[in-house]
């Protein structure tokens, strides 16, 4: 596709970052510049940017979902391709799946889009998805649902997690959910002695496709739930559930067991760190530490992070079957072996006095160097 302008990265110097200009809100923080391709390209339909970071695709084709959502400015949105890309090559690794890392953003306007302007949003980011071949493969993200991807698969085969009545494996997010209640017992087992839910306070900071479910989950499990929201409509499903309702800005700072950040990414930086009164972090959303030398300062401030991309595979898995084709349950299973995984990760790091962060890293990069990739990302 002639239109699209194609930077390739590939041979970039590790820990190059990606410049903040002057004017930027630096809402996500600059990325090391280790990834294979960075496409960024103005749709013809809707005149806005969409936008595909590889990181990797060593173990196999880059998966990763594609995010809808209206950034203060467009390198923003390239920093988040960046970072959520990165993250992606490492979570398929620490998985163990034969996939690389990728991600796609569609820069959208302040106002949620529908009708002709979403439509043509989807179709740029489709065209864009297969000028790349198959090297990357998308999914859903943020500002997404199954149907948007059927309007993407239009103009691309390379989707997955289509409705399954269009042959897909359909939302991803009950996996998820079912991945990190699993890491949350591990986290359990780890802090408090017992892989129990029962009676812990968890907090869970994005009611949206993982953080209801998982909400309803936890509750059914007797946990005592409290979940916010910046979308204060969410709050009648918060009754709905049974769980107790807490503003935004009180997320972070409520006294709990287990703080779930299941919104975007940067939840927890610097400034609010020394806020936290949790002692567990496991939540969903991808990229929670505004700064990977934050797991540092949690570990220093007791606090157990369970790094978000062991945690929150359980999607990935989900739409892996439909590339590798198994069976539901023995995605299940996949998901449900995320406690495991975590728990020898977390064995590790206490084992070795390093950070949980660390260990897995370890792990990612296992496998990636087997695979014969000398990634950056990984170390
Ligand atoms: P979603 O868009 O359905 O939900 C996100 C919710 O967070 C929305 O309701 C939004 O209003 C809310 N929100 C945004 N900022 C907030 C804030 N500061 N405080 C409280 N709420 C806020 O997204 P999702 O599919 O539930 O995914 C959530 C996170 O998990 C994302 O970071 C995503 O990348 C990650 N993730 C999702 C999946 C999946 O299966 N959907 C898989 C892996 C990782």
């Amino acid at each position: 596709m002639s239109a699209v302008v194609a930077q390739r990265t590939t041979g970039t110097a590790p820990g190059a970052v990606v410049p903040s200009p002057p004017s930027s809100t630096a809402a996500v923080a600059p990325v090391p510049l280790e990834h294979e391709d960075l496409i960024l390209h103005r749709g013809s339909r809707s005149g806005r940017y969409v936008i595909v970071a590889v990181h990797s695709t060593a173990l196999g084709p880059a998966l990763g979902g594609v995010r809808l959502w209206h950034y203060a400015e467009t390198t923003d949105g390239i920093r988040d391709a960046l970072r959520l890309a990165r993250g992606m090559t490492l979570k398929a690794a620490a998985a163990g799946l034969a996939l690389g890392g990728g991600k796609g953003v569609i820069c959208g306007p302040k106002d949620h889009p529908g009708g002709r302007e979403r439509r043509d949003l989807l179709l740029d980011f489709g065209d864009l998805v297969e000028s790349l071949d198959g090297r990357y493969i998308t999914a859903e993200d943020v500002g997404m649902s199954p149907s948007d991807l059927v309007v993407i698969r239009e103009r691309t085969s390379h989707v997955t997690g289509l409705p399954p009545e269009r042959g897909g494996s359909g939302d991803p997010s009950p996996f998820t959910a079912l991945g990190i209640e699993a890491a949350m017992r591990a986290c359990a087992r780890e802090r408090f002695g017992s892989p129990e839910l029962a009676d812990l306070r968890i907090v869970i900071a994005g009611l949206g496709h993982v953080g209801e479910k998982l909400a309803r989950r936890l509750i059914e499990r007797g946990a005592r739930v409290a979940v916010s929201d910046i979308d204060p409509e969410k709050r009648s499903i918060a009754r709905r559930l049974g769980a107790r309702w807490i503003e935004p800005v009180e997320e972070l700072v409520s006294e709990c067991d287990i703080l779930a950040p299941c919104a975007l990414g940067g939840a927890i930086d610097a400034a609010n760190l020394p806020l936290l009164r949790c002692e567990v972090v496991c939540g969903c959303a991808n990229n929670q530490l505004a700064d990977d030398s934050l797991a540092e300062s949690l570990a220093e401030c007791g606090i157990l992070y369970a790094p978000d991309f062991v945690v929150n595979a359980g999607g990935l898995i989900h739409v892996y079957r439909e590339i590798r084709g198994y069976s539901e349950s023995h995605a299940r299973e996949l998901a449900l072996g995320i406690e495991g995984n975590l728990e020898r990760i977390l064995a590790t790091a206490r084992e070795q006095g390093i950070t949980p962060l660390a260990a897995a890293r370890a792990v990612a990069a296992e496998r990636l160097e087997r695979a014969g990739a000398g990634h950056a990302a990984a170390a």
